[in-house]
């Protein structure tokens, strides 16, 4: 099929549209999450890296195919030198309606404003616990201070919205749960708990251990704060159900891939920074988009549109059986 017609979109054979891509700027990070990454990780070579060149020519393709919203992620994206500036050209492309960041927070006091000015709109910002040690600890070295003066930053400069992300794990961080939503609530943030996925397997990480459904996170919520549904409807959004925190300006949402399969109406595809084009986050079927951009750019869009068909039906994880050998750092979150 050759389509570079305005009208063509991106439609799965089971009648989904994608219309929300999460681009991967690189699959380094400044932290070493214990669920997300192992501890020696071995990066990419930077040649095996899309150049911010082509990340755009990425970004403009799946555009002008219909996708209306893009995500910055990794890795962690603001370790990529000239991510700003590869914001400021995915901000400017005609038919984008958003642009947004999933970041660890580090350095957003250094980038909160460059990255509102280059049109990011919202920002995600993961925190795992507001405790030091703990922090440290599930983190292998970060500093939690850093993360909250990154998400003060980001308050003060005016994003249209600023989500927390949590991952909860049994035994080194539920006891946080409520914390947590009233650090949220203190600042008028939303968040949302994320289900730990059986991604990549690390040695000092036992997954079958730590996993946590999210039902229990939403009732001990519930019973302290008061959730009532919530009317929030993002038609480009991602998985996220959401709640209402009785009598409070935050949302609280539950990413639960593991225990409520969202499959049916997903609309997302993810690219990773040596762009590979990952139809679906819990399979392998992909497409090497960098070989296409190095060898035969004309046939960018044509290739995107006929790997629809290749897109799955769902995911199927199981914690016990660790199939996608791929870390969340290397998929992009
Ligand atoms: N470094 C950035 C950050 O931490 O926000 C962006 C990339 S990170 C891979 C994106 C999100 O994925 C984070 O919220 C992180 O907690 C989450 N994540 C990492 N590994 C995960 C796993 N195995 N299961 C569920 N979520 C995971
Ligand atoms: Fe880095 Fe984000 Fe993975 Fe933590 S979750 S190691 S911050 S990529």
């Amino acid at each position: 099929m050759t389509s570079n017609s305005q009208d063509t979109f991106l439609i799965d054979k089971f009648g989904r549209q994608v219309r929300y891509l999460r681009l991967s700027v690189t699959d380094r990070c400044n932290l070493r999450c214990t669920y997300c990454m192992a501890e020696d990780m071995t990066f990419l070579p930077k040649s095996r890296v899309l150049s911010l060149e082509e990340m755009e020519a990425v970004g403009r393709a799946f555009v002008a195919l219909g996708v209306e919203k893009i995500r910055l992620t990794g890795g962690e994206p603001l370790v990529r030198k000239g991510v700003v500036d590869l914001a400021c050209r995915l901000g400017q492309i005609d038919g984008l309606r958003e642009l947004v960041m999933t970041t660890n927070g580090v350095l957003l006091d250094e980038y909160a404003r460059p990255l509102r000015d280059a049109g990011v709109r919202r920002l995600n910002i993961s925190i795992d616990s507001l405790r030091a040690d703990r922090f440290k600890e599930l983190t292998r070295f970060g500093v939690v201070d850093d993360v909250i003066r990154g998400i003060d930053a980001a308050r003060k400069v005016g994003f249209e919205k600023i989500k927390l992300n949590a991952v909860v794990l049994k035994g080194i961080n539920d006891d946080e749960v409520l914390d947590l939503v009233q650090f949220a609530i203190d600042r008028e943030l939303d968040i949302s708990f994320i289900e730990e996925m059986p991604l990549g397997e690390i040695d000092s990480h036992e997954r079958t251990e730590t996993a946590m459904a999210n039902l229990s996170i939403k009732e001990l919520v519930d019973r302290e704060f008061g959730l009532t549904q919530s009317t929030f409807v993002d038609l480009a959004s991602g998985p996220s159900r959401y709640m209402q925190v009785v009598g409070a300006n935050t949302k609280v949402g539950f990413i639960s891939p593991m225990t409520d399969n969202f499959c049916a109406s997903c609309n997302r595809v993810r690219v990773t920074a040596e762009g590979r084009l990952l139809l679906c986050l819990g399979n392998e079927h992909s497409l090497d988009l960098r070989e296409v951009l190095r060898s035969r750019p004309e046939d960018l869009k044509s290739e995107i549109v006929n790997s629809m068909q290749r897109k799955p039906q769902k995911h199927e994880f199981d914690p016990r059986d660790i199939t996608i050998t791929r870390h969340m750092s290397a998929t992009g979150g």
